[in-house]
């Protein structure tokens, strides 16, 4: 078990947070805050006891200056100034005189958060030399980003070697808790849906689920290599050729665990302004390409899903950026939406379905992570929750 915030004496010590700040801007504003609300307990926590916080986190790609300019933590710093409704002192350098006077200035309760992690070139790479640095700047380091955790970076992994003690805050507590019991201790059946485009990224995570969930349902663009690994043709539609032989073996292996889509919403070109038509999965025409799952896939899925007690729901069942083919997805969340059952949303595209959707509220648990979720349901441990010092 790891050590949480709960297990440090924190009064009047200096404790640096990773965060997970990586919001998304729209025209410079933050046009959603759900991660920096989703940090609050942690922060509330640490000043109702009296330490002395410093917070960090990456924002978006640096890959050059100008990307600096765009991916400042300036906006984050007013944003959760206003949502803990006091001052949260902003230091626009990563390192440096300016920083290490704040933080030895700082009185207990007080919240500085420092610039984007990764305008250090060495963050990513996990220098030894910043991760020193930062250990230097503190007391105890709580890792709290678990949208970060899968990554061994300075300031997620490195770090924890530096300082006197460290701990996981309470947003990761959150996310082992609700993602680590259903896979450890599920109540059953435990049906695991998978989707979105890649067949590559989630194969590893179809096997780990084939051997805990009591069905694992496919749905969205990896679908079709399944299909095309049973012999049918896909016209158009979504393929990783090179995939199609690890797709037979897991066809073979999953003894009728694995559940495939058995109908389409075609269209003959990737656009949400040309007609669509549905047809059977074993007959898409060469000049059509399957968008979304179709009605009889939808019956199917709700059917099997009635009597879930846990679902695991990770990648969207169709392009649900477009309209005509949202169905599927929207499906999916209204038959979680009336279970009575544990229901997980794993980050990245099917979390962003669902709030976008309008069904956030449906859920159990969203989580924050869509990389980390995934590797935490290869059964792959993470990086930054291994670094932290257990109890
Ligand atoms: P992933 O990042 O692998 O979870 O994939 C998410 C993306 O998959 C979303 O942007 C969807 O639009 C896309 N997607 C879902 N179904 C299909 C499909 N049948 N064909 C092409 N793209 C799809």
């Amino acid at each position: 078990m790891k050590k949480t915030i709960r297990d440090l004496a924190l009064t009047n010590k200096k404790v640096l947070v990773r965060c997970d700040f990586n919001v998304p801007f729209n025209n410079g504003e933050i046009s959603d805050d759900n991660r920096i609300r989703q940090a609050l307990p942690t922060i509330k926590y640490l000043i109702e006891h009296k330490a002395k916080i410093i917070l960090c986190s990456h924002l978006g790609k640096i890959k050059s200056e100008e990307d600096k300019k765009n991916n400042s933590l300036a906006p984050v710093a007013k944003r959760l100034s206003e949502l803990l409704n006091q001052d949260v002192i902003f230091v626009a350098q990563t390192r440096g005189q300016e920083l290490e006077d704040k933080i030895n200035s700082l009185q207990s309760g007080e919240v500085i958060l420092f610039e984007n992690t990764r305008f250090e070139p060495g963050e990513t790479n996990n220098d030894e030399k910043l991760a020193q640095y930062w250990g230097s700047l503190t007391d105890f380091y709580v890792n709290d980003a678990f949208g970060s955790a899968h990554r061994a970076h300075a300031s997620t992994f490195g770090v924890s070697n530096y300082v006197e003690d460290s701990a996981i805050g309470f947003l990761i507590e959150k996310e082992l808790d609700f993602i680590g019991n259903a896979l450890a201790n599920p109540k059953r059946p435990l049906i695991a849906i998978l989707g979105g485009a890649k067949v590559g990224d989630k194969i590893s995570v179809i096997d780990n689920l084939l051997k805990i969930a009591d069905k694992v349902i496919i749905g969205g663009g990896m679908s079709y290599t399944f299909i095309k690994a049973q012999g049918y043709e896909i016209g158009k539609s979504l393929v990783e050729e090179d995939k199609i032989e690890l797709a037979k073996e897991y066809l073979s292996k999953a003894e009728g665990k694995l559940v495939l889509p058995i109908d389409s919403v075609c269209a003959s070109e990737f656009s949400n302004e040309v007609a669509t038509k549905i047809y059977d999965n074993k007959e898409i025409p060469s000049t059509m390409m399957g968008l979304d799952i179709g009605p009889k896939t939808i019956a199917l899925y709700q059917d099997l899903l009635k009597d879930a007690k846990t679902v695991l729901w990770n990648g969207p069942m169709g392009v649900f950026e477009m309209s005509n083919f949202a169905k599927g997805t929207i499906a999916i969340c209204k038959a979680l939406a009336n279970l009575d059952a544990t229901t997980i949303i794993g980050g990245g595209d099917s979390a962003a379905a669902a709030i976008s959707l309008g069904f956030a509220d449906d859920f159990s648990h969203i989580s924050t992570g869509g990389g980390a979720s995934l590797e935490f349901m290869e059964g792959k441990k993470l990086p930054g929750i291994e670094a932290i010092a257990d109890k």
